[in-house]
């Protein structure tokens, strides 16, 4: 990959790449966007065969967070740090080092979870770095369920976009992943008298978490085919491609999950299908929204709030995307580079 081509194309302020012998770190860490306030990004651990693999991943996920923040009316922008996993790594020492090279950006790049990096690996971070999300209490907590308040809010938008009304007694939903967000939602839902059924793919959760909420379990292998009102992915990404997307028999997809087209190219064969698709990067920004104002204006956002400002986002994109006969997520994106364009020309960029 030509780095700083592909930095100019995306509009990418700095990239910088990490190692330290004696851990055996190896990491990427990108900063898109600071043009209304810091960098926003977690540290995603994951095992690549390659490193170029990791780079790409880093730098499409710092952009994704722009968009995130940008939509989310934050006075931040994007970022993201990618390590990758090998089984020589010494974690401990790899994490408190990544705190110092965090610390030494003087607050240009804050971070926090993501995929392989939890609590136990933010508390080393947070041992050399102010710039972190603690994941004590010191820090700004709730985050998961700041994140449901989104998913809730948004799928209420949806359903009102829809019908004019949420009816929730008389919908269906299949939820996917009953991790922290996911219970959390399917737990809502169920209090406001929706059926809900659930895929887990760890059985002793699964097992769980439907007997203790009351959910109607669901194969992981057909957790697709049902008939329902939404489908709420709240496991991995990518999960909607070619061979998923005709699988789906819901009217709305909306959920916790980043990413969860495999391509731009799925929201718009979802469109085609008739399936409403509310942007992951704008109905999942809860935790994010709870982090971030926590660090910058030292306040906790109430999680009801969070819920609001969100559902009301979604609300105003899918009207705009009906406005234009346009699929959501593409409204979306334009609407988030439209936004960057102005906060960058403000800046004077
Ligand atoms: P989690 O790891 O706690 O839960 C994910 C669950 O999904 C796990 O229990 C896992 O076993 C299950 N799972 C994986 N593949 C599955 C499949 N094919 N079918 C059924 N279950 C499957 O993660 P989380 O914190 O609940 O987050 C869920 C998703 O939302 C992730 O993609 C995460 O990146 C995203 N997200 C989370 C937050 C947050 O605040 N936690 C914020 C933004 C985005």
């Amino acid at each position: 990959m030509e780095i700083l081509d592909a930095m100019a194309r995306h509009g990418f302020e700095e990239v910088v790449a990490i190692h330290d012998g004696d851990s055996g770190l190896r990491a990427f860490l990108a900063v898109h966007d600071t043009s209304a306030g810091p960098a926003f990004g977690g540290i995603r651990s994951w095992t690549y065969q390659r490193e170029d693999e990791a780079l790409r991943d880093c730098l499409r996920l710092a952009r994704a967070m722009t968009a995130k923040c940008v939509l989310a009316g934050l006075r931040a922008g994007g970022g993201k740090l990618v390590l990758l996993d090998r089984p020589e790594l010494d974690r401990e020492r790899a994490y408190r080092h990544i705190g110092r090279v965090v610390e030494r950006m003087g607050g240009r790049f804050y971070t926090g979870p993501d995929v392989g990096t939890g609590p136990r690996e933010l508390s080393w971070v947070a041992a050399q770095s102010r710039f972190v999300t603690h994941p004590g209490p010191q820090g700004p907590g709730q985050l998961a369920e700041s994140t449901c308040a989104g998913v809730v809010e948004g799928i209420a938008a949806a359903l009102r976009h829809l019908d004019g009304t949420e009816r929730w007694e008389q919908r269906t939903v299949v939820v996917q992943g009953l991790g922290e967000v996911g219970s959390r939602v399917a737990q809502v839902l169920v209090s406001r008298g929706v059926r809900v059924l659930a895929s887990e793919i760890d059985p002793e959760r699964a097992e769980r978490v439907t007997s203790e909420l009351g959910l109607e379990r669901l194969d992981p292998a057909r957790e697709l085919g049902p008939v329902c009102d939404v489908f709420i992915p709240c496991a991995l990404g990518g999960i909607l491609h070619d061979l998923s997307v005709v699988r789906l028999h819901c009217r709305v997809v909306a959920g916790a999950a980043n990413n969860v087209l495999a391509s731009p190219a799925h929201g718009r064969r979802l469109f085609e299908r008739g399936i409403l698709y509310v942007p992951d990067f704008l109905i999942n920004a809860g935790a994010l929204i709870r982090g971030a104002r926590f660090h910058l204006d030292g306040v906790r956002e109430d999680v009801g709030s969070i819920g609001a400002r969100i559902g009301e986002a979604v609300e105003q994109v899918l009207a705009l995307a009906a406005e234009q006969g346009a699929p959501p997520v593409e409204v979306a994106m334009r609407e988030a580079e439209a936004r960057l364009a102005l906060r960058r020309a403000r800046r004077g960029d």
